[in-house]
Parts: structure tokens; sequence; C-alpha cells
């Protein structure tokens, strides 16, 4: 027997949705909707720091090295991917565990990264301005962003997808688009294919996909389109209110982006995806993150060393 659920309030955000959530998290989960939970920090692996370590053709890596701790660029409102804990400033996800297996590869204790929050539409500017050593946020490797910053990677690949509220019928799909109003990122792919792909949808940009999400719950927006990966997050927090519709259709292969000219970086980095994929990390870290969401730990891509140029 369906249960009958509770009217969508114009005034609720996602905010007020996920501190309900966190009130009702010790007790009152009910049967057939995912448990709102977070990564546990018991549950995550502990990298091993690489001693006596050095890349002295990375001037990036030197500068970090005579600063005496990385900065790394990353998201802070994707639920499973890179959130910030509003009480305690600490962030977490799969790409925050990413970005600390690397830095366990360069040399730094992981817990010394200084985390700055990147939108998607400046990451490009935060990596050539030298703001952030490297970035690790639901980053897409294609040939355009090829041209401003390097990517070492890929270390998983998403898929772009459509986020609806609970009782929306008419969205199965990008092609049940026309005349709707779909929100995502500025600076995005996601954004871009709609516009380019998908004319008739009636696209809506902000900085955020969390301010996206808000629009969609206050039904100022009817659907969120970004990758599976950062949706999920948002709809594991609100089973109550929000789903995923259709099927992924983009590939995106995530990359750990760098300034451009450092290649020494880009490898070195890409070296250390691969160790940590084969010694057992990248799964123990997706399992204790983005995992947490219900699908399983795929095999990561192969990293693409491609050459300088
Ligand atoms: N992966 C896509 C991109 O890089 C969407 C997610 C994001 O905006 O970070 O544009």
């Amino acid at each position: 027997m369906p249960r009958p659920r509770p009217r969508l309030l114009p005034g609720l955000t996602l905010a007020a949705l996920l501190a309900l959530a966190a009130l009702c998290a010790a007790g009152c989960g009910k049967e057939g909707s995912p448990p709102v939970k977070g990564p546990k920090p018991g549950q995550l692996p502990v990298y091993t720091v690489a001693t006596g370590f050095s890349l002295p053709d990375s001037a990036t890596w030197r500068r970090a090295r005579s600063r005496g701790h990385l900065v790394v660029g990353a998201k802070e409102d994707q639920p499973y991917m890179g959130e910030k804990d509003p009480a305690t400033g600490a962030y977490s996800g799969f790409d925050i565990e990413i970005a600390r297996m690397m830095a366990a590869s360069l040399g730094f204790d992981p817990k010394t990264i200084t985390f700055r929050t990147i939108a998607s539409a400046n990451r490009e500017t935060a990596l050539q301005n030298g703001q952030i050593d490297y970035y690790v946020g639901t980053y897409t490797i294609n040939a355009l962003r090829k041209k401003q910053v390097g990517f070492a990677g890929p270390y998983y690949t998403a898929g772009q997808s459509l986020l609806v509220r609970k009782d929306e019928k008419g969205i199965d799909g990008p092609g049940d688009l026309a005349g709707k109003r779909v929100c995502s990122a500025a600076g995005s792919t996601p954004l871009q294919r709609i516009e380019r792909d998908y004319p008739k949808a009636r696209a809506v940009a902000y900085d955020t996909y969390s301010i996206c999400v808000d629009n969609l719950l206050s039904l100022q927006v009817d659907a969120v389109t970004t990758d599976d990966t950062i949706l999920m997050g948002y709809a594991a927090k609100a089973p109550d209110e929000l789903k995923l519709a259709g099927r992924p259709f983009s590939t995106e292969p995530y990359g750990i982006g760098v300034p451009r000219g450092d290649t020494a970086l880009r490898l070195a980095l890409d070296d250390a995806i691969a160790a940590h994929e084969r010694n057992g990390d990248w799964k123990k870290a997706y399992d204790a993150t983005l995992g947490l969401s219900g699908v399983p730990a795929p095999q990561p891509p192969a990293v693409d060393r491609y050459p300088a140029g």
C-alpha cells in the first residue's frame, strides 16, 4: 500500500531536509528507503605516506613542499563525492579520498591538506592562477578543457542523468525535457549538453547543484541535470522527495585537474592512481563513500598517460 506523502512546502530547502534527515538518522528510518548516512571515519582507509619522495621537475610540487602542505580544490555540496560538514569544516566523500591518496603518494600527510571549495565554472582559473595545487571534484576530462589544464586519470566514469521530484511522471529521459525548466551548474558539461542537444529544454544555470536542488524542491524547476554520482547523493539523502529519472546519457570520465604545463605532476598522479587501484585503497574508499548510495564498486577505468603538448 503506498504511504500518503506530506506535500512539499514551498520554502523547503535541501539544507532543511538534510537537517531533518540527521534528526531522524537514529530512529525513524522507514522500511524500503535507503539509510541516511555519510562516510564514517573508522571505515575510511589510511593511506601510507611515501617517504623520501621528490618531484623536482614539478613547480607545483616544489611550491607545496616549501609551503609545507598541499592546497586542493574540491566541491563542498555534493553528498558522497565532496561534502563539507558545516559544523566542523571537515570535507568527506569519494573525491576527497582520491585527493588524500594522491597527497600520500606525493609525500604529504593527507591530514595536512587545505581544501578549497571551487565551483564548476572557476576550476580552470583556479588552476591557472596557482590558487590550488590540484583539483578533485567530479571534473570531466575533455578536449576543450585540456587546452587550459592538465588531467591525471581518469579515476572513475560517471554519466549525465536527471533528478526529479518523486511524484514526477512526465520525465523519463532528456527527450522529455521540451518546455521543462532544467537546472544545472554554470561551466559544466551537463549544462552544455542540454543547451546543445536539447534546445527545446529551458535551461537554468546556477553556481552549484545544491541551489538547483533547492529550486527543484520548491517547484521552481522541473529537473536537475548533472552526473549520476552527484544526483544519487541528493536522492539518497532525500528519498521521499527526489528520484533519478531514466538512464545516464553521456560518459563523464573524471580526472584530477593540474596546472597545464606541469606534466611531471600529472604523470606522478597517474602513477599514484594506478597504484592505489592495485593496492585496494580505491575500492575501500569507494565502498566507504559513493558506495553508500547503493551502487557496487565498478572496475576503475585505465589511466590515460597522454603525451605533453
Ligand atoms: N562532470 C561534469 C563537469 O565536469 C559535471 C559535474 C561538475 O560540474 O562538477 O562539468
